[in-house]
């Protein structure tokens, strides 16, 4: 599983960074979303609700599975 965020997606909105401070801010300059490495201590369940609750759907998730065969 990945995460995988979007910037150009992204409108600020914040979303992300009240459901997990932890893992995700705004940056200052741009006031786009940034992840913070705290976002490695998140479950994909925690990962699936934000993503869902993203107003731009900035935020997803991947799977990635074993190449080959
Ligand atoms: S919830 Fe989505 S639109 Fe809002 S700041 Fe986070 S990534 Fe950007």
């Amino acid at each position: 599983m990945k995460l995988e965020v979007d910037r150009e997606m992204c409108m600020s909105a914040g979303r992300c960074v009240l459901d997990a401070p932890e893992a995700f801010q705004l940056d200052e300059d741009d006031e786009l979303v940034t992840v913070l490495p705290g976002a490695a201590d998140l479950s994909v369940l925690e990962f699936q609700l934000i993503a869902d609750r993203c107003p731009s759907g900035a935020i997803s998730l991947t799977t990635q599975e074993g190449s080959g065969t």
